[in-house]
């Protein structure tokens, strides 16, 4: 997870102290708060009341998606509905099986355990993490080489949360063992303008209806984002000293850099990039990535997923290409050879 400065609110993974206190305060605290993802939610709600009914722990559960759809907000949840604490991690946190362990023995029966970007923890407390989650029982390794002997480890039964915004980097034994996988997906404007307006109640903020739905156009179909451009526009429109209306939306946007379907610097980035530089693409991601100056981790899981979800790029089996749409969207001329140029060779699509 990157920290990044206050100033850029669309960046999906920003976590200044004042962000982070901002998004805890606007969390949905049960399922009927959560808005949209009906299904997801349906699922949940199930698993829990089962779970519920025969006094147990409820399953393991996976939720996977882009950044700001709603991961640890319904970790929380599925805590706060079973009446169970939670703890927090996160998969850069756990490099070694030993952090695994020591996470695991301290837990409290029943406790509900999240661990964010779970795909990023290390290989070792994977492997231990399988026993784990099974049969709640690790085996704890003392010394070294000939004279190492393995500990078995009683655990309390706990359900594991994990999130991940790459659910294909899970290895199988992994995936397998979580009983229920919930796939997040964009919101639409309608669910949108409902998260942004429990919010303006929330800040006590009296913003119209076409200035809410103006901001759900341009969020990314991202919640986070909704709620952050929310703040920004009550800064501009105290500020400016105006009301809060469709004018101050758009000039709040215009100063942040957010164009008329969301897009941020870094998705603009990525695009101008295959339109200009790869004449259209193919393009492969490590040199897409090279060409903008990010991870291609990042572009992956983070531009990507909304610029194809929107139909400005497609994955191809020979790279990225950038589609009719994203030349109308950026004025530019359509050249006669899209394609002509071949994906180099350290593309690895
Ligand atoms: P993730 O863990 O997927 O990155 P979070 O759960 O931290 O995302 O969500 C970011 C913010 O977006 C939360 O603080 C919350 O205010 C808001 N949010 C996310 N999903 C919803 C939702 N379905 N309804 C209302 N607010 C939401």
């Amino acid at each position: 997870m990157t920290v990044s400065d206050d100033s850029d609110p669309t960046a999906p993974e920003l976590e200044s102290e004042s962000e982070l206190a901002f998004e805890g305060a606007l969390r949905p605290r049960s399922l009927a708060e959560f808005v949209g993802q009906a299904k997801v939610r349906g699922q949940l709600q199930l698993l829990l009341t089962a779970a519920k009914m025969q006094d147990r722990t409820a399953d393991h559960i996976l939720l996977a998606g882009p950044p700001g759809l709603g991961k640890t907000t319904l970790a929380m949840i599925v805590a706060h509905e079973s009446g169970r604490p939670l703890r927090l991690s996160s998969g850069p946190a756990i490099q070694h099986a030993g952090d695994l362990a020591a996470l695991l023995s301290s837990l409290t029966p029943g406790e509900v355990l999240f661990i964010d970007e779970i795909h990023r923890m290390a290989r070792s407390a994977e492997e231990m993490l399988y026993l784990a989650m099974e049969d709640f029982r690790i085996d704890i390794m003392v010394g070294k080489g000939a004279g190492a002997t393995s500990i078995p480890l009683d655990l309390a039964p706990f359900t594991l949360v994990g999130a991940t915004t790459r659910s294909g980097l899970l290895p199988n034994p992994l995936r397998d063992r979580f009983g229920f996988t919930a796939h997040l997906e964009f919101y639409d404007e309608a669910e949108l303008t409902q998260v942004l307006q429990r919010a303006a109640v929330m800040l006590d903020f009296d913003i119209d209806r076409a200035a809410l739905a103006e901001i759900a156009g341009r969020c990314r179909g991202t919640p986070r984002i909704a709620n952050r451009l929310l703040r920004r526009v009550r800064d501009f429109a105290l500020v400016r000293g105006g009301a809060a209306d469709i004018e101050a939306v758009r000039g709040a946007l215009e100063l942040y850099d957010v164009d008329p379907l969301g897009l941020d610097r870094l998705d603009r980035a990525v695009l101008h990039a295959i339109l200009e530089r790869f004449g259209g693409g193919p393009v492969g991601l490590n040199t897409l990535a090279v060409s903008v100056g990010e991870e291609a981790e990042t572009i992956e899981s983070v531009v990507e997923p909304f610029l194809v979800r929107i139909g400005l790029l497609s994955r191809t089996p020979r790279g990225r290409v950038a589609t009719p749409s994203a030349w109308r969207h950026f004025g530019i001329d359509h050249p006669q050879q899209v394609g002509s140029q071949q994906p180099s060779l350290m593309d690895d699509l």
